[in-house]
């Protein structure tokens, strides 16, 4: 079993704190048990600016799946909960990424471990850093903390009550 796993899902399609609610009851029963999860927040969508705003929420989880597997159930997922591989960046219902996987760097075609996105995006690091502020990333070697800090990401992210 492994702790100090750390999932970003979002959504910004049809009712999307439902997507987010119905994510975590699919990785509760196909991956793993969730320790924590973070606040709901909202950012404008990024990348692709001309769509709707997305929910993002951070989700700790522990799991005996590899990382492989683990990415292969989270596609699973995603699918099952009908998501439609149009454009990259584009419209999702759901999107579930693996963030960190404990301090494991790992980089194939299909997978990067942590994931690259992470000191560029402050929807990814506002989320990571209410859960893991003092959680290094082992390859920058800061905290979560210093990477926000240090985000140059102008979108504003605001939390949902
Ligand atoms: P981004 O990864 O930049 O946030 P995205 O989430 O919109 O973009 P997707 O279309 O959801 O991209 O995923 C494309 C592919 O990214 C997946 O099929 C998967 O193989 C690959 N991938 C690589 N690293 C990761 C990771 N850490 N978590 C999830 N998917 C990953
Ligand atoms: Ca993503
Ligand atoms: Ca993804």
């Amino acid at each position: 079993m492994t702790k100090g796993i750390y999932l970003l899902s979002g959504s910004n399609l049809g009712d999307k704190n439902a997507n987010l609610e119905q994510a975590k009851t699919l990785i509760q029963s196909h991956i793993g048990s969730i320790e924590r999860f973070s606040s709901v927040y909202e950012t404008a969508a990024w990348g692709k600016t001309e769509q709707p705003s997305f929910l993002n929420q951070v989700i700790e989880i522990s799991t005996s799946l590899s990382p492989g597997s683990l990415l292969n159930i989270a596609l699973q997922i995603e699918q099952d909960m009908g998501r439609v591989r149009v454009e990259k960046w584009g419209e999702r219902l759901i999107d579930l990424d693996i963030l960190y996987y404990n301090d494991t760097v790992y980089s194939s075609s299909h997978l990067t471990i942590p994931h690259p996105g992470i000191p560029g995006r402050r929807f990814t690091l506002v989320p990571l850093v209410e859960l893991a502020p003092g959680f290094i990333h082992p390859l920058l070697k800061k905290t979560n903390e210093v990477l926000l800090e240090e985000c140059l990401d102008p979108l504003p992210v605001n939390k949902i009550t």
